[in-house]
């Protein structure tokens, strides 16, 4: 029997846990670890409810990777789900190396008093990866992942050569609290403060935070058409890189005006700074005080109503005509359900499915490659049918629509 451990109990890791547990075969004995006990503890049964499957849980700090390296020789884990924060990515790919298991996660490193990611950490293990006969996957959530699938696909079914891709998020969902993030404050704010960048003709566009925006009309009636703006995000570098003849690439998202304005006054008030200040003889980073002031994401599953999309709007040249033809690829994904089938909202729910159906590829040897990959440099039919099978089913529209900032 197979042996699988996700490390982290925060809101994806939540998803991630009860989708596993409902493919107990595949996943075989299913471990969740995180820094807190209790809420892994609080996750396994609420998972041993919903399912019957009994989760074994263990305290461990990705931070150290000794001691993770210990807990996955001890238990002989085949994979590990690293679904903690992006600054554990590199201490938990060492510590597999060490044990001999198998890898994946969702987010790139970024280097915690930086805020700042890219692939070279990750991609420098491709070698040690390799040698050791491990297989690492980066990137399997659904911005970045499922994204990175889309285009693959178009690749193989439609296009012979891609020229612009357009990522597109939207979260129109409703929590009716002022202001709250939807996964993990620290790593939401840091990414939206950011400055914005985008890929051209072999070059990378800076732009302020922000700066670019557009509108764009969602295919579905409760969204419909919504204000877009322009961020860095992080599949735009592997796509950038692994879409052959690829012109150009960007990604958007949807914010409220009230988001943005909440944003803005914290931001020019300071409290979005990673700059330690001393309060009361201690040294304290704004953001990560910020953080403990904000709603755990967590805690807005029952409160949020409404959808999201998430989708790659491509253009490129056909297969069939050779003609340059538009697609948008896109699944939406209603909140309420995600939560009643998993205590999670979409935003987790989106994130964590593609964690457990990467790892199902992984698993079950279709995606097992040594070295270390981005979801684009694998097939992409069997997850494709996985997204369908197990919550997030997605669909294809013709489009004649162009994003003109
Ligand atoms: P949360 O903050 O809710 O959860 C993170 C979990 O990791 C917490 O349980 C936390 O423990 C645990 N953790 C943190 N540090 C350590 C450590 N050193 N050792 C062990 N456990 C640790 O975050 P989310 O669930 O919202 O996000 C999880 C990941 O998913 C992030 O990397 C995020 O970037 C990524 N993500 C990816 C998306 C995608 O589409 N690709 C979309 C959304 C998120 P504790 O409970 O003690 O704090």
């Amino acid at each position: 029997m197979k042996k699988t451990v996700i490390i982290g109990a925060g809101g994806v890791g939540n998803v991630v846990a009860h989708k596993c547990a409902q493919d107990a075969d595949t996943f075989g004995e299913i471990w969740l670890a995180s820094r807190t006990l209790e809420k892994a503890d609080a996750i396994a049964a609420d998972i041993k409810q919903a399912t019957g499957i009994e989760v074994k849980t263990a305290q461990v700090d990705a931070d150290n990777v000794a001691e993770t390296a210990a807990f996955l020789k001890k238990e002989q884990f085949d994979l590990l789900l690293n679904i903690a924060l992006p600054y554990q990515d590199l201490t938990l790919m060492d510590a597999c190396l060490e044990a001999g298991v198998h890898y994946l996660d969702t987010a790139n490193y970024e280097p915690p008093e930086n805020p700042h990611f890219e692939y070279k950490w990750q991609w420098d293990y491709q070698e040690r990866f390799k040698e050791a006969g491990l297989t690492a996957i980066l990137g399997s959530g659904f911005d970045p992942g499922v994204t990175n699938v889309f285009c693959a696909y178009a690749l193989k079914h439609f296009f012979s050569e891609i020229k612009t891709v357009d990522i597109i998020d939207a979260n129109a969902g409703d929590h009716g609290l002022p202001f709250a993030t939807n996964f993990n404050p620290e790593i939401n704010i840091r990414e939206i403060t950011a400055p914005g960048l985008y890929w051209e003709k072999g070059e990378w566009i800076k732009t302020k935070p922000l700066e670019i925006s557009t509108e764009f009309a969602f295919p579905h009636e409760e969204i419909g058409t919504r204000k877009i703006y322009l961020l860095h995000h992080e599949e735009l570098e592997s796509l950038a890189l692994n879409l052959p003849g690829l012109e150009r690439i960007r990604f958007w998202m949807t914010f409220s005006d009230n988001y943005i304005k909440h944003l803005s006054v914290l931001e020019n008030i300071g409290m979005t700074s990673i700059e330690p200040i001393e309060y009361e003889g201690q040294q304290i980073q704004p953001l990560k005080f910020l953080q403990k002031v904000l709603p755990d994401p967590a805690s807005l599953g029952p409160l949020t109503k409404g959808k999201t999309c998430i989708g790659c709007l491509i253009t490129g040249v056909s297969k069939q005509s050779g003609e340059l033809e538009s697609k948008f690829i896109y699944n939406i994904c209603d909140h309420q359900e995600c939560f009643a089938e998993v205590k999670s909202q979409a935003i987790s729910y989106t994130a964590g499915v593609p964690a457990m159906i990467g790892a199902r590829q992984l698993i079950s040897g279709a995606w097992l490659r040594p070295g270390v990959w981005n979801l684009e440099q694998l097939d992409p039919d069997s997850f494709m049918d996985d997204l369908n099978a197990w919550g997030l089913p997605w669909h294809i529209l013709e489009v004649d629509q162009e994003l003109r900032p």
